[in-house]
């Protein structure tokens, strides 16, 4: 039965699509029996996702290993937030359906609604289980067992290199006071510098420094560098609409870096260093685009601002070594070069505007 599923499904690829059969969906037809369930929305080719993955990524979510036990990033984490499968961003867990399983491996007792996980009989090794795979792409989760502790009886056993996590901070501390606190992403080179500046303004709650824009999931600061990655350097600016508004964070945005240069911020060189605005609503949109468009219509600069407007998707934050690295290196020659003037031109323009704490 399985090997006439198999030959069926072979076959049906060869008349379907040859693009199929090139993207090797899967070197072992045997390892999954069910060939129908290779109608994902995301179909790249492997030599695509060997790109956008790391290899430990690669070798679970297209090769269908197993990362050792006890060894994921997210098996003992327990903060709020949303857990997507890393080949796609297609969420897959909340915070809330994970438990303590002991086995090993990130445990779920509950996938989120909406046929995002598609289960598939896996065969292989002698046994007999439920393989998981990301509905979207075709992903390797992990495997589905009914031995779970809680109320459901289920227990989702997937591998951490087969998720990224979104931690929800932001989200719920924008809904909790609502109307006041909102989040805008901005990139505009360095994040090192644009961070420091953002720091010293009333009003802003948080800056975070990271990467917003590109494809891969969870880079390096090194992977980002490289520049293969379609990320910009960003920050991530929580901020108290009572105290000061979008307007003027991107007014202070257009002060303190060249929106002129194309990829490119003074030495800085490289499609990460592109000046650019994440919105994530209509208002961010529509303030974004009056005053570039204000400021082209001025002559401000001598060219013509070249900031690209585009929504935000998803923000990973960078090491922790990179978070508030002004004010923790204060003595290295980048900081003394190309932060420190500008933040004194920050502090002259927006004196009125400066955090009342001495930091
Ligand atoms: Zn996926």
């Amino acid at each position: 039965m399985k090997l006439f599923n198999s030959i069926l499904g072979l076959t049906f690829l060869f008349i379907s699509s040859i693009s199929l059969i090139a993207c090797g969906q899967n070197k072992s037809a045997d390892n999954t029996s069910d060939k129908k369930t290779d109608n994902f929305s995301i179909i790249k080719t492997n030599d695509d996702w060997k790109k956008e993955l790391s290899i430990e990524q690669y070798k679970v979510l297209r090769e269908k290993e197993t990362e050792r036990p006890f060894t994921g990033k997210l098996l003992y984490n327990k903060e709020k937030g949303v857990y997507k499968c890393a080949g796609c961003g297609n969420e897959l867990f909340t915070d809330e359906m994970k438990f303590d399983s002991h086995c090993g491996w990130p445990s779920f007792d509950k996938e989120i609604a909406g046929g995002k996980i598609k289960k598939v009989e896996d065969n292989s090794f002698g046994m007999h289980r439920t393989e998981i795979v990301c509905a979207k792409c075709g992903g390797h989760l992990g495997h589905l067992f009914d031995d779970g502790p809680t109320a459901t009886g289920m227990r989702y056993c997937v591998n951490s290199e087969s998720l990224t996590f979104q931690k929800e901070m932001a989200v719920a501390e924008a809904t909790k006071t609502k109307n006041n606190i909102d989040t805008i992403t901005l990139g505009g080179g360095c994040y090192w510098c644009v961070e420091a500046v953002y720091e010293m303004l009333d009003g802003v709650v948080s800056v975070t420094s990271g990467f917003s824009g590109g494809t891969v999931a969870n880079p390096t600061y090194r992977e980002v560098c490289m520049g293969n990655t379609g990320h910009a350097e960003v920050v991530q600016i929580i901020y108290d609409n009572k105290k000061t508004s979008l307007d003027e964070i991107l007014k202070v945005f257009f002060t303190v870096h060249d929106p002129t240069t194309l990829n490119r911020q003074g030495a800085d060189e490289g499609e990460q260093y592109r000046s650019v605005i994440f919105y994530r609503n209509n208002e961010q949109y529509k303030t974004a685009k009056s005053i570039i468009d204000e400021l082209n219509k001025r002559k401000v600069y001598d060219n013509p601002v070249v900031t690209q407007i585009v929504p935000f998707k998803v923000f990973y934050k960078a090491a922790d070594d990179h978070q508030d690295y002004y004010s923790q290196n204060q003595e290295k020659p980048y900081c003394k070069m190309v932060i420190q003037p500008k933040l004194e031109k920050f502090e002259k323009l927006f004196k009125d505007r400066l955090k009342k704490t001495d930091k």
